[in-house]
Order: C-alpha cells, then structure tokens, then sequence
C-alpha cells in the first residue's frame, strides 16, 4: 500500500520535471540566437543541420565560423552519470541539450561534460 503511494508521488513528481523542462525548452527556443528551424526540428527529433538560412536567427548572422565542440552525433544516445540515459537533442554554441528519460531536458557547457557523459552508440 504505502509502496503504491510512493511510486505515485515518485511518478508525480518525474512528470512534472518532465513537463518543466519542456517550459524551459520552449523559454530557450524564444530566447535562442541559434537557427530556429534546426531548434524545433531537433525539439521533435528530426535531425537538420544549420543553418537554414531563412529563419530571423540565420538572417541576422553575420559571421559564424566559430567550431564549436560537438563530442557526440546528435540523436546518438548516451549515459550521464546521475540523470542516467539520454539522447543528444542538439548543440548551441558551447552548449549541448540532452533529453534524459527520467528528467526531460538538460542543457550543459558542452566542455565540462566529458568527464560525466559517455556515448552508448
Ligand atoms: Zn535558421
């Protein structure tokens, strides 16, 4: 019985991260400089490569030749040692989004994850 109830509120609680970090998710896309086309293609698990050249973000670029690091393919999945196993949604500039199966969506600086995520593919 009280088993039952944990595992209700456990439950609870994983969903409403899940649905908050898709609030996030949609405050970053409304926030972001990268090109949004890629952004909500990658949000949906379609794979584009920026830039798409037509969304405001693309058309605002001046230059951007700066190579940022991209560890892993996106969609490739991976483990982290505390969120346990995602998939890697897309990169912005130094930052990476994963989407973890127990907390939705996390963003990280792209150079400090080496030590705490591993590919699985
Ligand atoms: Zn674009």
């Amino acid at each position: 019985m009280d088993d039952t109830v944990d595992q209700a509120l456990t439950q609870q609680t994983r969903r409403k991260q899940f649905d908050q970090s898709r609030l996030h998710m949609v405050r970053d896309y409304a926030e972001t400089t990268a090109c949004r086309r890629e952004y909500i293609l990658s949000y949906f698990g379609e794979i584009f490569t920026a830039p798409c050249g037509s969304c405001d973000n693309c058309e605002n670029r001046e230059s951007d030749d700066i190579d940022y690091l991209e560890p892993f393919p996106i969609g490739s999945e991976v483990i982290h040692t505390s969120f346990g196993k995602g998939q890697v949604m897309r990169y912005e500039s130094d930052k990476v989004n994963i989407l973890f199966e127990t907390v939705g969506y996390k963003t990280f600086v792209t150079e400090m994850i080496a030590h705490s995520v591993r590919c699985l593919d």
